[in-house]
């Protein structure tokens, strides 16, 4: 069997973590990263083990570019050559209208969101393209349903962040093509995790719900499933795509 080692940035909680558990019962070994929440993501590693797979956790904040490429060197040493990395970290702050945002806010955000996941897939195709001796790949950059739809009123520096997440997905799997990497996106909408909390609504997927063609939230899980095909061989031919999973919206 193919040896998967997959790299999931902020595994410890919401759609990282139930994407980490998912690939590592379908026998990848797990990198999850997270920024500060320690006792979360061993928890994590520890579900893994206890299921007889196999899971390290790094902590590197991934705005970070000298901490993303430590993170990266001790998955060279400790698991080996990479061979899926999902590009899941991301952040939101307190809902608010673009009268209220200040620039250092909108460079928060976007550090994260675009930075960090740019620095990571760089330093995964390092890794996997053919022309430096690598075996090739799979990318999954999780943007979100807000980069089509704006969040007005709430988080609109956050939904232009994933604006550029889709750009970083078709211009790199554009570029990493022919070096037998495949880059694709998910855009979820509205998912019941504790970043909403974040924005200062922990009940905000409650309270829109039944606006949503579907009338329900999703649950990390089902994101989870569309990641790992993603990543998997049977989306061999997929590179350059999205993957809308909204409920309908
Ligand atoms: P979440 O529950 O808030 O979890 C965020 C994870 O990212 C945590 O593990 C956190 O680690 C980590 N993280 C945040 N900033 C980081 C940084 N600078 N460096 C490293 N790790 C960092 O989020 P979620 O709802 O599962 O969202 C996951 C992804 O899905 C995000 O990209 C989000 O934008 C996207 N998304 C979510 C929804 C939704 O409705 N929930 C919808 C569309 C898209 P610590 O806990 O250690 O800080």
């Amino acid at each position: 069997m193919k040896n998967n080692i997959t790299l999931i940035t902020g595994g410890s909680r919401g759609i990282g973590r139930a994407t980490a558990l998912l690939l590592a019962q379908k026998g990848h070994t797990i990198c999850i990263n997270y920024r500060s929440q320690q006792a979360r993501a061993e928890e994590v590693v520890a579900l893994i083990r206890q299921r007889g797979g196999s899971a390290i956790a790094i902590a590197a904040d991934i705005a970070d570019e000298e901490q993303v490429v430590a993170m990266f060197q001790q998955i060279d040493r400790q698991l080996g050559p990479l061979t899926g990395l999902v590009n899941n970290a991301g952040i939101l702050q307190q809902q608010a209208s673009i009268e209220q945002l200040d620039a250092r806010r909108i460079a928060t955000v976007f550090a994260t969101n675009v930075s960090g996941s740019f620095i990571c897939a760089r330093e995964a195709v390092k890794r996997m393209a053919l022309r430096h001796g690598g075996q090739g790949g799979a990318i999954v950059n999780v943007s979100s349903a807000a980069s089509r739809l704006g969040a007005p009123h709430e988080y609109v520096d956050y939904a232009a962040s994933k604006g550029a997440v889709d750009t970083l997905t078709t211009g790199l799997a554009l570029e990493v093509a022919a070096q037998g990497i495949r880059v694709n996106a998910v855009r979820p909408g509205l998912i019941y995790t504790e970043m909403h909390a974040d924005g200062g609504e922990p009940g905000r997927v409650d309270r829109v719900k039944d606006n949503l063609p579907m009338k329900r939230g999703g649950q990390p899980e089902e994101v989870a499933q569309a990641i790992a095909w993603l990543l998997s061989d049977e989306a061999s031919y997929v590179t350059g795509s999205f993957l809308d999973m909204a409920g309908g919206r």
